[in-house]
């Protein structure tokens, strides 16, 4: 049991310990939750408790893009409708999200899952750029997009790219112009998301 709880259940204070792990969830606010829940009709307690079970067991990454998906190739890499010659690279599944929100871009997607950051000991090789460079290989692939975020780790990720890309004769273009250094590609607006998109450049 943790110190500081009052110990009135054990259910409550389990799920309370639970949620004040979540990203910008302090005790006070998990507290706030639990109890919410705890008064919550049980039909909307069991969607939250079969929603969270299902985020696990029913998706998987996709096998081309490596995209957080329920079928495997991904809706995007099955589309026919999508421009298959362009790969935007980004970090972050979540980053698809605030690109698909332009709807300017339509070709197909890289998830590198992390950026190299040597002061977090994240190397080339804890990042999926070995599935980027396996995927490159049979030639259908023209221009390869740098979307990594505008920060420093972006940026370092966008050049070790940029430097294993290049000689297999592909146009890569990088994509954080108008972009203001240090910010996240989740949290960029659609209007200056569009315009670094189209005014991407040769990197
Ligand atoms: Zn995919």
């Amino acid at each position: 049991m943790n110190q500081g709880l009052i110990p009135t259940s054990e259910a409550v204070s389990n799920l309370i310990q639970e949620l004040s792990k979540l990203p910008g969830i302090g005790p006070k606010s998990a507290q706030r939750l639990a109890y919410y829940l705890l008064r919550a009709p049980e039909e909307q307690t069991g969607l939250l408790a079969e929603a969270l079970l299902s985020l696990k067991q029913k998706t998987m990454l996709c096998s081309v893009c490596l995209n957080v998906t329920d079928a495997d190739p991904c809706f995007i890499c099955r589309s026919d409708q999508r421009d298959h010659s362009k790969v935007c690279i980004v970090e972050q599944p979540q980053d698809i999200l605030a690109l698909e929100h332009t709807r300017i871009y339509h070709g197909l997607y890289h998830i590198l899952h992390g950026a190299i950051s040597p002061t977090e000991g994240v190397g080339a090789g804890d990042i999926r750029i070995k599935e980027l460079m396996e995927r490159l290989q049979d030639g259908s692939v023209e221009e390869v997009i740098l979307a990594t975020n505008p920060n420093l780790e972006g940026e370092q990720t966008a050049m070790y790219l940029s430097k294993l890309i290049s000689p297999l004769g592909l146009r890569v273009t990088r994509l954080a112009r108008g972009l203001p250094f240090g910010t996240e590609l989740e949290y960029a607006d659609d209007v200056t998301l569009t315009s670094a998109i189209e005014g991407r450049q040769e990197f």
